[in-house]
């Protein structure tokens, strides 16, 4: 069972660092408030701190989206207009540093 740091946000096993603004990234909690359970292997990570979109693997680290990945969201619309709309809503959130 995954730790949580509140309910619907879970630490990430391993300390990642953002793979554009290198921002340390240790929980992982969905954008749109739906608790769908620890990070998979794909499933996608928008940082806090910059709206950098990746994904974990399978041992919860940050690695960058596989081309089969990117196509993906390119070729469906509704992921691409979610996705936007959960990088728009992270670039909102006011910064720390
Ligand atoms: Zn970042």
């Amino acid at each position: 069972m995954a730790e949580t740091f509140e309910p619907g946000v879970y630490k990430t096993p391993v300390i990642n660092h953002c793979l554009n603004c290198g921002k340390h990234i240790n929980l992982a909690g969905p954008a749109d408030g739906k608790d769908t359970g620890p990070p998979d292997d794909g499933s996608l990570c928008i940082c806090i701190q910059c709206g950098g979109v990746m994904a974990y693997d399978a041992q919860g680290r940050i690695r960058g989206l596989t081309e089969a990945e990117m196509d993906n969201i390119c070729n469906d619309p509704a992921a691409m207009a979610h996705l936007g709309q959960m990088v728009q809503a992270v670039r909102l959130i006011p910064k720390m540093n």
